[in-house]
């Protein structure tokens, strides 16, 4: 293909946009990662990705894998071949998450949610109470359903857990959730929580992130499950001098490192409130179109991803390929039951309100091509619109006059 000038706008929910100063940082030549300056680097890793995961008393381990990786670590350090786990399955990330559960030799329980919905806490408290003689060893939630832009809320599912009085450890995907949207670890009593480099921490695919709790990390001495690259063990055993069991990413935790003071300088609330702005704005663009969200209402709409419903009789494939070839513009596609139906603006990482334009302009324009049934400029504008009222710096106290 001839070269493309400008740049790509990549608005796929993942790998997103890395910023400059973190491409920079992981330019560094090969090194040894068994030298004795290496825990320089890799030390702090640890407590800063604590403070994302927001806990004390967790422990977090990092594994040169993708989020699928650290799927697999999260059963496979914790569960037994049958045992039981309770798991609600909306799109295809929670599909792939249950499918791995059963392919790994688990009992699964799946309850099935119309896709556009989440996991609903008061039917998992139902399916707890039930479960009279404490089979269910897990129960397995996606925080952030990236295929349909769905959030379940994780607080409402720890209430429900409790109130069901079950002792089942809470495992939760919050691979396009963490770094972005607000994340508990402590607070809401996870037990296992998976994460990945390449979503709101702003970095390439390859780091798979999980965070486990003391309750969880006791259990583990029991777990049959066969497990070796992903074992916990083998990298508790390494990781507090520093190293790890076999070669890390190294330039990739270059990045992290960088990565993670990028977060700290914007702080994590703001960058909380800044995607609830840019998703705000997204939402208020799809409305000024007359079109709908894959979510079914507002209380599943998550701040890092749109699916947005193509109209009845409109290929959403089409759009996707139209922008990306016309306009240079990378939107997501629909997955699965949702593959024709849905096209997905990622608004997760490193974005600000113009690059987010851009987005809502090009597939506004590549709708327009293909003949959807809109106004020209109408989401561009409720966007515009949104954005001056709504800044995604969070003001400042005004100082009392004197
Ligand atoms: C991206 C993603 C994953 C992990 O996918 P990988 O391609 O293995 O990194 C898992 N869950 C959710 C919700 C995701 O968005």
């Amino acid at each position: 293909m001839a070269r493309r000038p400008g740049r790509n706008f990549l608005f796929v929910p993942g790998p997103t946009n890395v910023p400059e100063r973190v491409l920079r940082a992981m330019m560094v030549s090969q090194e040894d990662h068994r030298s004795p300056i290496f825990p320089e680097l890799t030390k702090p890793l640890f407590e800063g990705l604590k403070k994302v995961f927001k806990t004390k008393d967790g422990q977090v381990f990092i594994f040169p894998s993708s989020g699928t990786g650290g799927w697999e670590a999260a059963l496979a350090n914790t569960l037994a071949p049958g045992d039981k786990v309770l798991t609600a399955r909306f799109g295809q990330f929670s599909h792939l998450w249950t499918d791995m559960a059963m392919r790994l030799g688990l009992d699964v329980q799946v309850q099935e949610e119309e896709w556009g919905t989440g996991a609903h806490e008061e039917k998992i408290e139902e399916a707890l109470v039930a479960d009279k003689a404490h089979e269910i060893k897990a129960v397995m939630v996606v925080h952030n359903e990236t295929a349909t832009g769905v959030t379940s809320n994780i607080a409402a599912i720890r209430k429900a857990m409790d109130a069901a009085g079950h002792p089942a450890l809470l495992f939760v995907d919050s691979v396009s959730g963490l770094g972005s949207i607000d994340f508990r670890f402590d607070e809401w009593k996870v037990d296992l929580a998976v994460s990945g480099s390449q979503k709101g921490l702003m970095l390439p695919a390859g780091l798979g992130f999980v965070c486990v709790s003391q309750k969880a990390l006791a259990v583990r001495k029991n777990a049959g499950l066969n497990r070796v690259y992903f074992d916990f063990q083998d990298h508790i055993n390494t990781n507090p001098g520093g190293y790890f069991p076999y070669t890390p990413a190294t330039n990739l935790l270059h990045g992290l490192r960088e990565s993670l003071a990028c977060i700290e300088e914007e702080g994590l609330e703001n960058i909380f409130h800044r995607h609830h702005v840019l998703a705000s704005a997204t939402r208020a663009a799809v409305d000024a179109w007359g079109l709908k969200l894959c979510a079914k209402s507002p209380r599943w709409h998550s701040d890092t991803v749109s699916a947005i419903l193509a109209p009845e009789g409109v290929d959403a494939a089409k759009i996707i390929s139209h922008a990306y070839n016309r306009y240079n513009l990378a939107l997501g596609a629909g997955l699965s039951k949702v593959a024709g139906k849905v096209f997905r603006i990622g608004h997760i990482g490193d974005l600000n309100e113009l690059m987010l334009l851009g987005a809502i302009s090009g597939a506004e324009m590549s709708m327009l091509d293909n003949g959807v049934k809109i106004e020209a400029g109408s989401g561009v504008a409720a966007a515009q619109q949104y954005l001056r009222q709504n800044p995604i710096e969070k003001q400042e106290a005004t100082p009392k006059a004197a």
